[in-house]
């Protein structure tokens, strides 16, 4: 019986809900698939079986169904309202992840040309590698010589004259770090904005495409959101994929095939709840609020390493370890018994990460905050 006994102890520190743990005894930090609002779960659940009177679940529903079109329409229609998206701007809700976007980008928009690109973290570099395939990559910046840790300033860009665009990243999920900037650049901006979308006003005319994974900020994994200038569709390379043309799927209007409609249905969800919170700005207010509470901590420490540089630490992860393995791992340990789950590192950082999305309640970054204080005080 020993083998069972250790899985067991492993569950009660990795996931604690496989021993019945509450849920309202528990904060969520995961970085992505991450928490969502409890409302909005609830509301699902309540609708699972039979959709307003449909008699069936969404999860059965024909994508081409009135009621389903119904909510499709409003998903795009909630999108366009709360981030304010212009009319020259076509929204996508398209599958395969942020990561198949990284192609995506270069087959529609890099097509043969060249475009320059700020590595800043590891999915930027894996965006810049996956559009070398499709054209002239330039590196604008990189910031891996320090390990991530900072935001390069507009002044550090190596912009070229002929570039299609400018790539970044927005939010570097991994690092904690966060372009607090829009680039200035002769060209349209591109940018992955997978773990901030939501969190702040996003000024459209100066982007070419915004592209986001769900996972994050917005539903459950599955779903891609991309928004991109009507104008510089059309221009794919012959042999991109009909799945991954954006011409195709502005067209179609999504709808070439079978779109993620669950995914669909609970982003609708989600933004009538960010609606309900009082919008963007509200958004914008409860991140400032939670990460701050954070970093009070951190910045007054005598424990905790921060990972990224003061004036680019990002809103959405908080990134710090103590130094040592040991107590990392005991700090995580530490936590997960008093209900805040998933605040290990990514592991090409170590230590530790809390990931503060649009659903996290600020209670929950005050209960770390005052979990953080504590832990310190048992180990200064
Ligand atoms: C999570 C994440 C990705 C990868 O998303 P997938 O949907 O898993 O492909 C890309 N970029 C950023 C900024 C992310 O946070």
């Amino acid at each position: 019986m020993k083998t069972p006994r250790r899985d067991a102890i492993i569950f009660l520190v990795c996931n604690r809900e496989v021993i019945g743990v509450k849920r309202e005894d528990t904060f969520n930090f995961a970085a992505g698939p991450s928490t969502m609002p409890r409302s909005v779960l609830e509301k699902a659940a309540g609708e699972m079986l039979n959709y307003r009177g449909t008699g069936m679940s969404v999860m059965e529903m024909s994508h081409r169904s009135a009621a389903f079109l119904e909510i499709f329409d409003t998903a795009k229609t909630s999108l366009r309202e709360l981030l304010r998206v212009p009319d020259s701007h076509e929204i996508l809700l398209l599958q395969g992840g942020a990561t198949l976007q990284f192609a995506a980008i270069g087959m529609n928009l890099l097509s043969g040309g060249a475009a320059d690109y700020a590595v800043t973290g590891r999915f930027s570099a894996r965006a810049a590698e996956e559009a070398k395939k499709y054209g002239t990559v330039r590196i604008a910046a990189d910031t891996s010589a320090t390990g991530h840790d900072r935001i390069p300033k507009q002044e550090e860009l190596k912009l070229s004259e002929d570039a299609r665009y400018f790539y970044y990243c927005a939010n570097n999920t991994i690092y904690g770090t966060e372009w607090h900037y829009d680039p200035q650049t002769p060209c349209p901006l591109v940018c992955d904005m997978s773990s901030d979308i939501l969190t702040r006003p996003v000024d459209f005319s100066r982007f070419g495409l915004v592209y986001a994974g769900a996972q994050k900020n917005m539903a459950p994994a599955g779903l891609t959101v991309v928004i991109v200038d009507k104008s510089l569709v059309g221009r794919e390379l012959p042999f991109t994929p009909e799945i991954m043309s954006y011409k195709t799927m502005a067209e179609t209007d999504s709808m070439l095939n079978t779109p993620p409609c669950w995914c669909i249905y609970m982003l609708c969800l989600v933004l009538d709840w960010v609606r309900d919170m009082g919008g963007i700005q509200a958004m914008e207010k409860r991140k400032a609020e939670r990460a701050g509470m954070l970093y009070d901590v951190l910045d007054s420490s005598r424990l905790y390493i921060p990972h990224a540089r003061r004036e680019d630490r990002s809103f959405m992860n908080v990134t710090f370890s103590t130094g040592k393995k040991e107590l990392d791992a005991e700090f995580v340990a530490g936590a997960a018994k008093r209900g805040l789950v998933s605040v290990r590192g990514h592991k090409s950082t170590g230590g530790m990460r809390a990931s503060l999305y649009n659903a996290m309640p600020p209670e929950g970054a005050k209960k770390l905050a005052d979990y953080m204080r504590e832990f310190e005080r048992e180990h200064v």
